[in-house]
Order: C-alpha cells, then sequence, then structure tokens
C-alpha cells in the first residue's frame, strides 16, 4: 500500500507574514494524518515555514533550485542552500518553469541530480499541452520528458522522487483532466518506470496528478489506483479546500 502524498504548491503567492498566518490556521486544523503532506513555498518563506511546522508532520518544499552548488548565478537558489534550511522537498521541471524559464529536460535532469546529491527529495513533473494531446502525442512526450529527466539516475535513488503528472492545459485554468484520463496517464507513467528500473520500484513509487485539483473533483481522482496523490496549485491556497483534500485522501 502506497502511502497518500498531498503537496501544495503555492508558486508565487504569500509573504512571509501571510505564510505564517496561513500556516498557524492550518496547523491548527489539520488532525495527524497518515498521508504525507506537503508545501511548496516561495524562498523568502522557506524560513518561517519550516519553524511554524517544526513540531508537526507537514514537510516543506521548495519550487525550484539551481543545477551548480554555488557561483556566479545571480537570483538562483543552489539545492546546497536549500539542504543547509532542512528544507524537505523541491518542485523541479514544473510547467511554468518550463514555459516561462525555458528548462529543458537536459537541465531539469541537471536539476534533480543537483537536489538527490543534497539529500532533498524531488517532485518531479511531467505533462502534456493541450496541442500535444491533440495531436495524439501524450505518451511519446511523457516518456521523453521522463527519460531525459531521469537520465543516469540510479534505482536507488527513487526512493526519493515522487513524480507528478500535470497535463499543461489542466494547471490554474479550471480545466481538470478525468479521473480515467488521469489514471491511464499516471499508469502509462508506472510502466515506465518498471521499464527503465524495476516493478519494485514502480510499485513503490509515487505519482501523483496535477491540474485544478480542488475538494470537488478530489474523491474521485485520489480514488484511482495509480494515482497516489495530487499537487495543488490554487486550492493549497484555501485552508478550507486544502485541508478538506487531505481529508479526502485520508479516508481512501
Ligand atoms: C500546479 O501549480 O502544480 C497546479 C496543479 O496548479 P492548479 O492546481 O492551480 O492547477
Amino acid at each position: 500500500m502506497r502511502k497518500k502524498v498531498i503537496a501544495g504548491n503555492w508558486k508565487m503567492n504569500l509573504t512571509q507574514e501571510e505564510a505564517e498566518k496561513f500556516l498557524q490556521e492550518l496547523i491548527l486544523i489539520l488532525p495527524k494524518t497518515k498521508s504525507e503532506v506537503i508545501l511548496c513555498v516561495p524562498f523568502v518563506d522557506l524560513d518561517v515555514a519550516k519553524k511554524i511546522t517544526s513540531s508537526t508532520d507537514i514537510k516543506i518544499g521548495a519550487q525550484n533550485c539551481h543545477f551548480e552548488e554555488k557561483g556566479a548565478f545571480t537570483g538562483e537558489i543552489s539545492a546546497k542552500m536549500l539542504s543547509s534550511m532542512n528544507v524537505d522537498y523541491v518542485i523541479l521541471g514544473h510547467s511554468e518553469r518550463r514555459t516561462y524559464f525555458a528548462e529543458t529536460d537536459e537541465i531539469i535532469n541537471k536539476k534533480v541530480k543537483a537536489a538527490l546529491s543534497q539529500k532533498l527529495k524531488v517532485i518531479l513533473c511531467v505533462g502534456e499541452t493541450l496541442e500535444q494531446r491533440e495531436q495524439n502525442i501524450t505518451n511519446d512526450v511523457i516518456k521523453s520528458q521522463l527519460f531525459v529527466a531521469l537520465k543516469d539516475i540510479e534505482k536507488d535513488a527513487l526512493k526519493n522522487i515522487t513524480i507528478a503528472y500535470e497535463p499543461v492545459w489542466a494547471i490554474g485554468t479550471g480545466k481538470t483532466a478525468t479521473a480515467d484520463l488521469a489514471e491511464e496517464v499516471c499508469k502509462f507513467i508506472r510502466n515506465l518506470i518498471k521499464d527503465l528500473y524495476s516493478s519494485e520500484v514502480s510499485d513503490s513509487i509515487a505519482i501523483l496528478y496535477g491540474g485544478s485539483m480542488n475538494s470537488k473533483n478530489a474523491q474521485e481522482l485520489l480514488s484511482q489506483e495509480d494515482i497516489d496523490g495530487g499537487l495543488i496549485g490554487g486550492a493549497s491556497l484555501k485552508i478550507a479546500d486544502f485541508s478538506e483534500i487531505i481529508n479526502i485522501a485520508e479516508k481512501i
């Protein structure tokens, strides 16, 4: 039995003060969970988020890192810096990073290696655009994103990787993939991991769905056999919605 994983992605939202208030409120209403609850927050909120959640099971993640350890990369943050703050997770390969910051699969592969070398857990995002889906090349796109991002990553490291299937057309648009469609691609990803590594790895890896998940559609999505949780953007900024999704996951 794989553990459910509910990960929030705040994107570029919430100042330190707002983050502090949000987390204090969330902690008050969140029961002890058997699911892994993660909040991926802006860099400037990491410190306050780690402090407030220190006596809870909530894990804190960043939303990006650079692949170099240090150097002349103005405005960037390294995996080593995140690790030195005891950050637990980092999201890599999010479609917004791919689209707005020209991140390629090769760059994402370097970032995955950098994060793992610093003992960070990785949430690796893959997903097709609407155009690619309409061209019937979803599986080819996912396969190539996954194979390149995981190039030269040893089997043993897979225990520190969670994969998030995020169809680009469903992110922040209010258009959720149907549960059947999301399940089909998550199952496809699990089979790819089996081919690349082993059935032991594919049986244990967590595969999340992301794309306009909310408290109304979570039950159906999270009940699918190959969907182990959600990567949640918009709804993770609403305490009632986010905690309701966690409650739903707890009961599945
Ligand atoms: C995301 O940012 O990864 C995401 C899935 O966003 P939303 O839930 O808002 O679609």
